[in-house]
């Protein structure tokens, strides 16, 4: 036996290990609490071990798993039915990731064009900083050079563009086009929010040119900026969203979010998943957005938003050499440093805090959006804690 991990070595993981977790607490084998403002980056969108959302997969547990796409599933179904109620979607097709509803989203936009008779519409224009999964195709839709480099011959059909320039796009837009895919607010990206006037002027644009606006809300939607989802702040609706994350508050469950009119193409037999959907995820998908969708449970993101935005304006005011500035929205937010974004993440795990790096020098705060009022407070604190911890 060699002596190469077991685990494929793709992630330089922190040295903790963690046995179970409640609420916004994640705790690790030796007792330890962590206080979890990344929430699996942001996928425990209630927290952990939530009562509601153990006890619906549990209840699927003990009657069926799985039984593949071949049969109805009436979890899927009722699923469905809340996403197409409280969205612009018609239609919804079930994956268990971002990526694979980023390769849908590529492939039905595409299907679109040549069931219109124009199939030589195949480019997609994507922006700068983005983040759309692992697969080829979405390393090729990102096309950072990180992602891509050894990996050999992309997938064509893709364009980065300056992130938000309108400008850049309306001349990028020629007859091959096929889409726009954008996040509402970049999440590995670094929390960055496209303003709603230009998520308004990109909706025009395809409108315009017949092209399809996709919006990857894979980590901006599910409640997580104080809407269902973040296109809403602009009074846009895009033909064609991706969802995961927070969607299954944990249990991996993705979503591909369209129209009627961008689906039609998507017939049977033309695309398929063997566990996309499966009971167990749906289940629990069902709860979480019986929960998430409510108003008044988005109204309390809002305001908890607002209130753990304010509390970090100060932070970053008595911390002007590890601080540059707050950003983001709701629940997602993001703290632009001064210093390697790195450094304070591991400051914070000596104060039993977690957070994320992202890029542009940025950490990365998405508690679960049940988060308290003393637990954003205990949270800012420790937040002050570690940076001080850095000399700043
Ligand atoms: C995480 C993420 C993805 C990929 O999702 P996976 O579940 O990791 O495949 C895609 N888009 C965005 C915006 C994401 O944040």
């Amino acid at each position: 036996m060699s002596d190469f991990p077991h685990v494929l070595p793709t992630y330089n993981r922190a040295p903790i290990t963690f046995e179970r977790g409640e609420g916004v607490w994640a705790i690790a084998q030796n007792g330890t609490r962590y206080l979890d403002l990344g929430a699996g980056i942001a996928v425990n969108a209630l927290g952990h071990a939530n009562p509601d959302l153990v006890g619906a997969l549990i209840e699927q547990a003990g009657k069926i798993w799985h039984v593949s796409n071949l049969y109805n599933i009436p979890q899927q179904e009722k699923l469905a039915d809340l996403l197409v109620e409280n969205t612009f979607a018609d239609t919804v097709f079930f994956t268990n990731s971002g990526t694979e509803a980023a390769e849908l989203a590529i492939k039905m936009a595409r299907k679109y064009h040549d069931e219109k008779g124009e199939p030589e519409r195949v480019e997609i224009l994507t922006f700068e900083g983005a983040f759309h999964g692992r697969s080829t195709g979405a390393i090729a839709a990102a096309g950072s050079q990180k992602m891509v480099k050894g990996f050999g011959p992309l997938m064509p059909g893709f364009r980065q563009l300056p992130f938000g320039d309108t400008e850049a796009l309306r001349t990028a837009i020629t007859n091959r086009t096929c889409a726009v895919m954008i996040e509402p607010v970049q999440g590995e990206g670094g929390i960055r929010p496209l303003p709603d006037e230009d998520l308004r002027e990109i909706r025009k644009l395809c409108d315009d040119t017949g092209t399809l606006l996709i919006l990857d809300e894979v980590q901006c939607g599910m409640g997580r900026t104080g809407r269902l989802f973040a296109h809403e702040f602009a009074g846009i609706a895009p033909d064609i969203m991706m969802v995961a994350k927070g969607i299954g508050g944990g249990f991996p469950l993705g979503a591909v979010l369209a129209t009627q009119s961008a689906a039609a193409g998507m017939v049977a037999g033309t695309h398929g998943s063997t566990y996309g959907g499966n009971p167990l995820a749906c289940a629990v998908g069902v709860r979480v957005m019986e929960i998430v969708a409510e108003p008044d449970f988005l109204a309390e993101v809002t305001r908890k938003g607002a209130l753990m935005r304010q509390k970090l304006e100060g932070l970053v005011a008595s911390h002007p050499r590890v601080f540059e500035s707050v950003r983001g929205q709701g629940l997602m937010l993001g703290l632009k440093c001064k210093i390697a974004p790195g450094d304070l993440v591991q400051a914070g795990y000596s104060q039993q805090l977690l957070t994320v790096a992202a890029a542009d020098n940025v950490v990365r705060l998405l508690p679960p959006l049940n988060i308290t009022d003393e637990e954003i407070a205990e949270a800012v604190d420790r937040l002050d804690k570690a940076a001080g911890s850095l000399n700043g």
